[in-house]
């Protein structure tokens, strides 16, 4: 089965087939006013630095990078709390690995674990549930971050936890929702964007329904491409058709994983535990609706409100400017400490923390010697 998938897989990444998109985007784009998509996915942003997708781009169709990384996101507000939550409340916070080493106003999680603080990096948000219930009475609180993708699964860590009484469990709500920011991204008049290449893997939660609002309102092309070289050309070829024939629809290039419906069962579970609230993203600033709190059936898990902790004012790094590297305004090499102050190994942002990151993608896969 895996060596099918693998055959699969390669297909995907085939160079021919490769550069005869790139032949069909050049064609498509000849006498074409220049063009600028954003690729909305951390996934797509990862995968057009590590193939090279660029270069194989005509001058006139640019690729920027969007909010597409959870990690990159979430403002720094955000990761006081969850420092002050296990250096000054005494929780063991539990949170997927990036979270760990971006730095937030005072310190990084990792850096107040380095102080005694409890971390616990976790890789599913069920091994929050296992950890509370080894740790008991210990407070354990799980980042709940992400998009629609990951949603679900802190939905089913609520369920879990209220149907099992676990009552040493809380959850920091800040899950994002991807087409609200979307919808600032398309109405910013600075960034010109033609069109979206949209997250493949959002998608398989949310279906198409919810870009149409892009087409239909903002006149942007839509389409939902996967992850392989391939995959992203294909997208691209079909957001410059579209562009060429002056019109915009959803269009679904990603068809073997990605349904037009979406995944109903995900969203029910969303829908029982979260309400849509206004939430502050890195970069674009607090939007209304686009963030997922805990509705009334789970307040009692709620962190923020469980436990009661006094945070700084947020202050990002001065110099850093994932902000404009996540709404497309700046590539990562323009920010002036790219490759120099900030590094992977000591990162002043969270692109450079992130393997999702562009920042990070940009260093690992730009030629830049480590
Ligand atoms: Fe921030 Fe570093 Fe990226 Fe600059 S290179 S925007 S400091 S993460």
């Amino acid at each position: 089965m895996s060596g099918t998938l693998n055959r699969i897989a390669a297909g995907f990444r085939d160079g021919g087939l490769a550069r005869d998109l790139a032949a069909r985007i050049a064609r498509a784009a000849d006498g074409l006013p220049p063009m600028r998509f954003m690729e909305v996915c951390g996934s797509h942003t990862m995968a057009v630095a590590r193939y090279g997708l660029r270069g194989l781009l005509p001058e006139t169709v640019r690729l920027v990078s969007g909010p597409g990384c959870p990690v990159c996101v979430t403002p720094e507000s955000y990761l006081d709390h969850a420092v002050a939550l296990a250096a000054d409340a005494g929780a063991t916070v539990a949170t997927f690995g990036d979270m760990v080493r971006v730095p937030g106003s005072v310190r990084s999680l990792e850096a107040a674990a380095a102080e005694g603080a409890r971390v616990r990096v976790v890789f599913s948000p069920l091994e929050a549930l296992e950890l509370a219930r080894s740790e008991a009475p210990r407070q354990v609180v799980f980042l709940g971050i992400g998009f629609e993708t990951t949603a679900p699964s802190t939905a089913a860590l609520l369920a879990e936890a209220r149907r099992d009484g676990v009552a040493n469990l809380s959850v920091l709500a800040g899950h994002k929702t991807m087409p609200a920011a979307m919808r600032a991204l398309a109405a910013a008049p600075d960034l010109n964007l033609d069109g979206f290449l949209c997250p493949a893997h959002v998608t398989t939660i949310i279906g198409l329904e919810p870009y149409r609002f892009l087409a239909g309102e903002f006149g942007k092309p839509c389409v939902v491409a996967g992850f392989e070289p391939v995959d992203v050309l294909l997208g691209v070829l079909r957001l410059v058709e579209q562009v060429r024939e002056g019109r915009a629809a959803v269009e679904n290039a990603y068809p073997r994983v990605a349904r037009p419906g979406g995944n109903p069962r995900a969203r029910r579970l969303m829908a029982g535990a979260f309400v849509p609230v206004e939430s502050v993203w890195r970069g674009l600033g607090a939007i209304p609706g686009s963030g997922l709190g805990l509705n009334d059936t789970y307040s009692e898990f709620d962190a923020a409100s469980r436990f009661s902790v006094s945070l700084p004012e947020p202050r990002p790094h001065p110099g850093c400017r994932c902000g404009d590297v996540m709404r497309g305004a700046l590539e990562p090499a323009e920010c002036r400490l790219f490759g120099a102050a900030c590094r992977p190994e000591r990162p002043l942002g969270p692109c450079m923390v992130s393997h999702e990151g562009a920042c990070a993608a940009a260093y690992r896969y730009g030629g830049i010697a480590a």
